[in-house]
Order: C-alpha cells, then structure tokens, then sequence
C-alpha cells in the first residue's frame, strides 16, 4: 500500500467501495473516510488479515463493517461472518452499524447476546444469516445446542480484543474459533496492545498488517481534559454544581459501582436534575431503554458503571465526567474515546479525591502528558480538610 500521509485527503469513491456501499455512506452523511477507515478499508477489500490499533470513537466499525458487505454482496445466505465483541451494547452498536450500511444490499444480520431469551435468537440462527454479532458466553451456548453451522464462515472479527481479555473471555474465544474453519480473514481491533491480545493476534491471524490510529495510549486529541481536586464527600455537590452549566447538554457519567451509580443518580434526582442509570444489575430491555432515551435526547443524563463504558455509541456527547477515576489508565482513555468523535469536540471531566491522586498520576504517565487540574473554590481540597 502506498504510504499517506493525516493531510492526504482520500474519498470513500477512491478506497473502491461499491456504489450501494457508497450510497449508504452518504446517507449517513459522512464527507469522508476516517483515517482507519482509509487505511482499513482497501486492504479488508484486498482479503488481508489485519490488525487494527483503534479506540472507539475513530470510525473503526465502518472499517470492518463496509468492505465485509461489500465482499458479501450476491454471494449465497449462509453464515459467512462473524463478529465478537465484549458487551451487549457493542454488539447491538456493530449490529445497528451491519444493518445501516447494509441498507442497500441483501445481507441478512443478527446481534446473539445474553440476558434475553435464547429462543428467538435460535429460530434465527437456524433459518440461516450472512452476519452474527455475539457476546462468547451467548454464542457458546448456541454452539452447544447445534444452533449455528460455521461451515461457510470467511470472516472473523475480534472487536475490542483487549476488553474481551480483560473479561476473562480468552476460554470462550478459544473454544469457538477452534470451530471455525481454519482458511477465513480474521480482523482484531483493540485500544491498546498489551502482550495477551498480541499472543492473539499471533495464534489467530495470518501475516496481518497493522494498521494504527495516533500514538498509543492517546486519547482523542479533540477531548479537553480537566481534573477536579475534590474532596470525596464534596463530589456529589460540586455534580450538581457543573451540571447547573447550561452547556453540557448531554453528560455521560462514570462511577466506579452499581451503587455509587445508584448515589449518584438519587442524589442528582433531589437536587431536581433528572438522571438515568445504565448498569448489570438492569434488565437488558431497561439498558436498552436507557441508552434509546439518551441516544434521542430524552435523557440528558446517563450514569454508567464500568460495564457499560465500552461499545456505547452515543453521538453527540458534550461531556463525560469520572465521578471516580477509572481504576485501570486504560479505561481513562477508553472512556475519553465516548467523546472527541469524528468531528465533534467534548469535554471529560475527572473528579480527584485524594486517594485517587497516584491514579490520576499514572493516567498522566500513560498519556505521557499532564491533565490541567481546575480548583473550584468552595469544593477544592484548600476549602474543605481533606478527605
Ligand atoms: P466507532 O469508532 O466505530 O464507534 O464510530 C464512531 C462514530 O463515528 C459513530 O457514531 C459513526 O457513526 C461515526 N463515523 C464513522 N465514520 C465516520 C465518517 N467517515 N465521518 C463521520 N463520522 C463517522
């Protein structure tokens, strides 16, 4: 492939997208190809293995998605790919991006997770689909049913490769690729490359280019980062008090459990602002509910814990706030990847009590830069003893 360059400027027309897939782009109203998508695209299209260093927020669905409809297109309606992703709500997010660029061709898809009945989905599986977008756990118990037959299977893709490690999801993925068939294009993404997903890489893909977005580590360079010194107990209030600022339109908030989620969201309600919860312990109808609601604008406030902070496609988020600093620094950049989407500016927010000072510190080690601290009087640490 020829070497580009970030101000080279190339056109969905010139990665060699077919024209159903062209008109689908322009119905999603992109102008242009993001530069994971530009790098992505031609050599999915040419049959590569590839391995893709991208967070969410850089375009990386439509990377995969669009060439793998493309070379689906007019072949015979059997399972030929196959997409893994952590979560539920990333698996209904890639499912939503197959069946919107999927609007002008005849490919048949359908998201496989838990926490809904297995009945419907198997009725699915066995009147045979081109696309299944599944969480392992679900797919595994498919697979032990006999629901789903891989034979004609040509593509894998790996997203969020190093989340699904983090979950634990290493004896899952095993044990269904071991019955995939062994000649297909198997596509891994991941924010980060730490060892374990590059033993995967090596143990899945064959002689895959890598294709990078940014430095490592590097969080959306639209972001602006601010960490609030605050005293643990004065958090909830200065919450409140930012959240009075009329320019954070829709705000994304992460805390560190289900209750602090919960807190946090009783807290806001006496306070009359109007939150919504999006944790495990709600049923997937209310996740999906919840996250509807945010997406359309209903809900200006959604407060999510861990669980929920990979695979949400929330365009058009103005900010998103750490309530507790992320526990891992790879999270911290993860969850400033909900912001600084294509084209579009946020803020991130990180509240810092003082036992969450040496995380902040390791975060900014990762970034391999500081994040400017905003003191707000009368909630900073001079005003209050520290907690
Ligand atoms: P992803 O990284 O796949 O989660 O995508 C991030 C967001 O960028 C999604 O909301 C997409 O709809 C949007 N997007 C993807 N490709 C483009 C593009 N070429 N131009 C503008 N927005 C895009």
């Amino acid at each position: 492939m020829e070497p580009t360059t970030e101000d080279q400027v190339t056109t969905f027309e010139e990665l060699g997208l077919a024209p159903e897939l062209l008109a689908a782009v322009r119905d999603a109203g992109y102008a242009l190809p993001t530069p994971i998508q530009r790098d992505a695209i031609p050599l999915v299209l040419k049959g590569r293995d590839l391995m893709g260093l991208a967070q969410t927020g850089t375009g990386k669905t439509a990377a995969f998605t669009l060439p793998i409809l493309q070379r689906l297109i007019g072949g015979p309606r059997r399972t030929r790919v196959l997409v893994l992703t952590p979560t539920r709500e990333l698996a209904a997010q890639v499912e939503a991006s197959f069946v919107n660029y999927a609007k002008h061709v005849d490919v048949d898809v359908i998201p496989v997770y838990g926490g809904v009945p297995l009945e419907p989905q198997e009725r699915a599986l066995r009147s045979g689909v081109d696309v299944v977008v599944a969480t392992p756990g679900r797919l595994l118990d498919h697979l032990e049913r006999q629901n789903i037959d891989f034979d004609a299977l040509e593509f894998l893709v790996l997203d969020e490769a190093d989340r699904m490690l983090d979950m634990g999801f290493a004896p899952q993925i095993n044990r269904i690729v071991a019955q995939l068939p062994p000649y297909r294009q198997t596509l891994l993404f991941s924010a980060t490359m730490p060892a374990e997903v590059e033993a995967l890489a090596r143990k899945y893909l064959r002689k895959p280019v890598v294709v990078q977005v940014g430095r490592r580590s590097e969080a959306a360079s639209t972001v602006t980062h601010a960490v609030y010194p605050v005293p643990r107990e004065r958090k909830s209030a200065l919450l409140v008090e930012l959240l009075r600022n009329d320019l954070m339109d829709s705000v994304l908030i992460f805390t560190r459990t289900k209750h602090g989620a919960d807190r946090v969201v009783s807290h806001l309600e006496r306070a009359g602002i109007q939150a919504t919860a999006l944790h495990a312990d709600k049923t997937q109808a209310q996740r999906t509910r919840a996250l509807e609601a945010f997406k359309l604008g209903e809900a200006r406030i959604l407060v999510a814990t861990d669980i929920a902070q990979r695979g949400l496609d929330v365009s058009g988020i103005s900010h998103v706030i750490n309530y507790d600093v992320p526990q891992q620094p790879e999270d911290y950049v993860h969850r400033i990847g909900r912001t600084g989407r294509a084209a579009q500016t946020g803020d991130a927010f990180t509240f810092m009590s003082t036992d969450e000072i040496a995380m902040v510190r390791t975060i900014e080690r990762m970034l391999g830069q500081p994040i400017p601290r905003i003191s707000v009087p009368g909630y900073d640490f001079g005003t209050v003893a520290a907690d």
